[in-house]
């Protein structure tokens, strides 16, 4: 994939997923953070229900510090795995306090020292609490990258990120994560992506794509008649 044909994905993409970021990444570095936790296999409806509920009720990483992990659970109920998520926020956020004074610094390295928080988090603070031209690799990222042929299928975190941030117009990075998300949700999804309604098709690298126009046949129930969806 080279510089232009790259410029044709995001362009096409971004045409098609004019999405806003959702809430829980449009905050302040400290709430982007938590938000990131809280993200972490779970849908952006349930993670922003969360993000909402713990934050109207503790607005700073203060409160958040002087709440119980049982009243965090409580209020981060609607997403997935939500009693590790408060041990990890209460951890977080106490690393927070004790070495940035609640201010989350505007460096990577720091950020990484933080307990529980990964590349991804840090690079989601950075892009989008920051504003700096860095991508966060997350699965759909990294599925997408592999696929249109911008790096290697055995590429590691790092190799993704240099290699889409090498490749992209640099106004365009930081909202890649936005784009590439949002698309493998719906199309270019880790298994049986929708190729057939793929709007980059021409642009794909991937030679285990489908063939344009073979959509799979829709599964039928025997027993009852009844259409399933596929
Ligand atoms: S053609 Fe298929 S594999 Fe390639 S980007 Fe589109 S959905 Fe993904």
């Amino acid at each position: 994939m080279d510089r232009e044909r790259f410029a044709q994905v995001i362009q096409i993409l971004e045409a098609k997923y004019p999405r806003e970021l959702p809430s829980h990444i449009r905050e302040d570095p400290y709430r982007t953070l938590i938000g990131c936790i809280l993200s972490a296999r779970t849908k952006d409806e349930f993670t922003d229900k969360a993000y909402n509920a713990l934050f109207t009720k503790y607005p700073n990483p203060q409160d958040i510090l002087a709440a119980s992990e049982e009243e965090i659970r409580q209020l981060i109920k609607p997403v997935n795995f939500y009693i590790t998520k408060a041990r990890r926020i209460k951890q977080a956020t106490a690393y927070i306090m004790q070495h940035f004074n609640g201010r989350i610094p505007d460096d990577r390295a720091k950020i990484l020292e933080v307990p529980g928080i990964g590349e991804k988090c840090a690079d989601i603070v950075l892009s989008y609490a920051f504003g700096h031209n860095t991508v966060a690799v997350d699965t759909h990222v990294d599925t997408v990258a592999k696929r249109l042929g911008v790096c290697p299928e055995d590429a590691d975190y790092e190799e993704v990120k240099r290699a889409l941030e090498t490749l992209a117009p640099k106004e365009k990075i930081w909202n890649l994560n936005n784009l590439f998300v949002e698309f493998g949700q719906q199309i270019c999804t880790k298994n049986n992506p929708k190729c057939y309604l793929c709007p980059i098709y021409d642009l794909c690298e991937w030679s285990g794509k489908q063939l344009r126009g073979k959509q799979p046949k829709q599964k039928h129930n025997t027993h009852r008649g009844i259409k399933r969806p596929s």
